[in-house]
């Protein structure tokens, strides 16, 4: 590739609040039309907003998540422009000074995108087209729908860093309870600004808005499209002209919307009907106290403190409720790796075949810790440590009392044991005679015979080690 690519993202997501940002409207996705509208939201005259303070925490703490600078002085403007989904006229943000500033997050290891701000602004309603009957119809139950907007610096040269971006926004604004981050349905949308410059040139290119890109895959398929179309223009002497695309999932494409110079101008100006927000340093340091520990940071304590490799680290993570269970267990039971493996593989493989979540499963994370350890302190084996799991996940119970009534226990009696293989080599003399005469794989079959009559609470290892040494 001879040129570089320049990224830079904008990204709307969409706050959990109860209701809002300036009216007590329910803040809940779907509904029928119009029914979740006020006089207040559907821009009604004389109408005046009241701005909800539980999505000026949310943006505060969006902003504490991706290390931002919090302000303690922040404002609305007026944005205004006439479209139908917009009944107002004109939709309130944050343009002069926003909430947060400042922030960034590391991708692909150590690659620094900084944050340039984080506002805090109302959604729009929808429109929905619908062409047989040749009409538009408006819904007005997102009008008011509170956003966050995080704005960053032109810093990524690729897609990966651009994907890398997004995953750690999302997974991070859902742990602090800031949006659910939905790309497909539309509670995280991104808008990705694009640009190419010859490789080794220090001047950017000029750039394409990209619009109405709803998955990493759309992101990822829609910038090689866009690097692809402006390099043939450069390659033919042309200039890339600055505008607004919208990217085509089904054609893999993108096609112009409107340029900057039909762009419009917003004639911004402070909102007269809300006061500023004035946050003090106590306010911001009190929602910073309400936030739990950030994925990034459990990462780097998997990884470092506790020794897991990076990839179940990061799969730890991707799941809030399944790393505060993990480290629930951990707290009883320290044996981070061992907890981390039965949870990846047996738990998952559980919480898999089932419907259920891992935030309501009949047991708790102690009760996991203690079956671990009941099978790296050589209580029961390997195996019945699956099988207790699997009747602690269907109907709960402790372990250890799981372990007795089922006969799980292990038994280390060798008396008994040596009895049985006994048992077994005398009524398989065949097996016997070919295993002798060379052939493996008959262990196996032999050892299968010795745990079924030794029952689930064999010690498969003495098991082993009896039967190798008679069959000598
Ligand atoms: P404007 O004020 O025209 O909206 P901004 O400076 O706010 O422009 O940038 C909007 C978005 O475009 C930001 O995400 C920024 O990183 C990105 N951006 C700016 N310049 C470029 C460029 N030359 N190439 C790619 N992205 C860019
Ligand atoms: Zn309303
Ligand atoms: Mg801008």
């Amino acid at each position: 590739m001879r040129y570089q690519p320049v990224i830079g993202l904008e990204i709307h997501c969409e706050l959990l609040t109860e209701s809002k940002v300036f009216c007590a409207c329910k803040n809940e996705f779907g509904g029928s039309e119009n029914t979740r509208v006020c006089p207040r939201c559907s821009g009604m005259p004389g109408t005046l907003p009241l701005l909800n303070t539980g999505a000026v925490k949310l943006a505060v703490k969006a902003g504490l998540a991706t290390d931002c600078t919090i302000n303690n002085y922040s404002a609305f403007d007026r944005k205004n422009y006439f479209y139908p989904d917009l009944p107002k006229a004109y939709q309130i943000t944050q343009f002069e000074f926003p909430i947060c500033t400042d922030g960034h997050i590391t991708v692909c290891g150590d690659k620094d995108i900084k944050i340039n701000r984080i506002h805090i602004e109302e959604d729009a309603g929808k429109l929905i087209h619908d062409d047989y009957e040749g009409i538009s119809m408006a819904d007005y139950n997102r009008c008011g729908v509170p956003l966050i907007e995080i704005v960053t610096e032109p810093d990524f040269r690729s897609i990966e860093e651009v994907w890398d971006f997004v995953e750690q926004i999302a997974l991070r604004l859902k742990y602090a309870g800031v949006c659910d981050a939905r790309m497909e349905q539309g509670s995280m949308r991104v808008d990705v600004n694009i640009s190419i410059m010859p490789v080794g040139s220090e001047t950017f290119g000029t750039r394409a808005e990209l619009k109405n890109l709803n998955s990493l895959k759309a992101i990822g398929r829609a910038i090689e499209y866009e690097i692809n179309r402006q390099a043939e223009i450069l390659d033919n002497g042309g200039t890339v002209v600055q505008e607004t695309r919208r990217y085509n999932d089904n054609h893999g494409n993108t096609k112009a919307l409107r340029s900057k110079e039909e762009a419009h101008d917003y004639r911004y100006f402070p909102e007269p009907d809300i006061p500023p927000v004035i946050l003090s340093d106590e306010d911001i340091s009190d929602i910073n106290a309400s936030m739990p520990e950030m994925p990034q940071h459990r990462f780097a304590r998997y990884t470092k403190k506790y020794g897991l490799p990076e990839d179940d680290a990061k799969l730890i993570i991707s799941d809030k409720n399944f790393s505060d269970f993990y480290d629930d267990a951990v707290k009883i039971n320290p044996d981070y790796k061992q907890i981390s493996n039965f949870m990846l593989v047996e738990l998952n493989h559980n919480l898999n075949d089932s419907e259920k979540n891992i935030s309501d499963l009949p047991f708790s994370p102690a009760e996991l810790a203690e079956l671990v350890k009941m099978s790296t302190d050589g209580i029961i084996s390997k195996n019945a440590a699956k099988d207790i799991l699997k009747i602690m996940f269907d109907d709960g119970g402790q372990p250890m009392f799981i372990a007795k009534d089922n006969g799980f226990i292990m038994d280390n009696n060798t008396a008994r044991l040596t009895d049985i293989i006994n048992r077994v080599i005398s009524e398989n003399t065949d097996s016997v005679e070919s295993y002798k005469s060379g052939n493996q794989k008959i262990f196996g079959f032999l050892m299968g015979q010795v745990i079924r009559l030794a029952g689930k609470g064999a010690n498969p290892q003495m098991a082993k080690d009896l039967l190798t040494e008679k069959l000598k």
